[in-house]
């Protein structure tokens, strides 16, 4: 089973991954937790490539292309081989961020920045996607107060984020199935609570 998290930033995936991981663990499932970009050593390498270099030195083609190499390395390596395991496999990000990022914040294109990842993924879908759905204002407050976190867009408008956050909500309407969408205001442990159920009823 292949489950992703997905929203802005601030949205608290983070939070949600670690929790459902602890959950389905103490079920005695076997969890491949990771994220992206990063997740294999060039992964990784390529993740502090595009955080290092802010906004402005990496142009959008370039950066697209980085996070679909990042994400082509992650398939091959880490998420397929665990998933043909029967393992779980909770991913911090995945193909949606770069069609809001890439496609809708860059404005490469949604179509365009789909296509180039469904190449470089051999056309690996999740069997279910969290859209912890966030207002822009509310997850940069989130976010000064992580400090921990590894910030490469704060300096962006909030036109952006919002562009983020719409591109997000546009991936859900038009692939219900896929998509549990989720208020990222809730309480945490509520939001768990629902997120766990819907894994469960996903699970062989
Ligand atoms: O998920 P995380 O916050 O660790 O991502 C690191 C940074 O990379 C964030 O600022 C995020 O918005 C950005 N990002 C991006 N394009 C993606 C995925 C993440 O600009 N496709």
């Amino acid at each position: 089973l292949f489950i992703t998290f997905e929203g802005g930033d601030g949205a608290g995936k983070s939070t949600q991954a670690a929790k459902l991981t602890a959950a389905l663990e103490a079920s005695g499932r076997t969890v491949v937790r990771t994220r992206e970009p990063g997740g294999t050593p060039v992964g990784e390498q390529l993740r502090s490539l595009v955080l290092e270099h802010g906004n402005g030195d990496i142009d959008a083609r370039t950066e697209a292309l980085i996070f679909a190499a990042s994400r082509a390395a992650h398939v091959a390596q880490v998420i397929r081989p665990a998933v043909e395991r029967g393992e779980v496999v909770v991913c911090d990000r995945f193909i949606d961020s770069s069609v809001a990022y890439q496609g809708s914040g860059r404005s490469l294109g949604a179509d365009d920045v789909r296509q180039l990842n469904v190449w470089a993924t051999e056309g690996f879908t999740p069997d279910l996607t969290v859209l912890l759905d966030v207002d822009p204002e509310q997850g940069r407050l989130r976010r000064t107060a992580n400090e921990a976190a590894e910030d490469r867009l704060e300096s962006e408008p909030d036109t952006f984020h919002l562009r983020i956050r719409r591109a997000f909500l546009e991936q859900a309407r038009t692939d219900p199935d896929r998509y549990l969408v989720l208020d990222a205001g809730k309480p945490v442990d509520e939001l768990a609570a629902t997120i766990s159920a819907r894994v469960q009823e996903l699970l062989p």
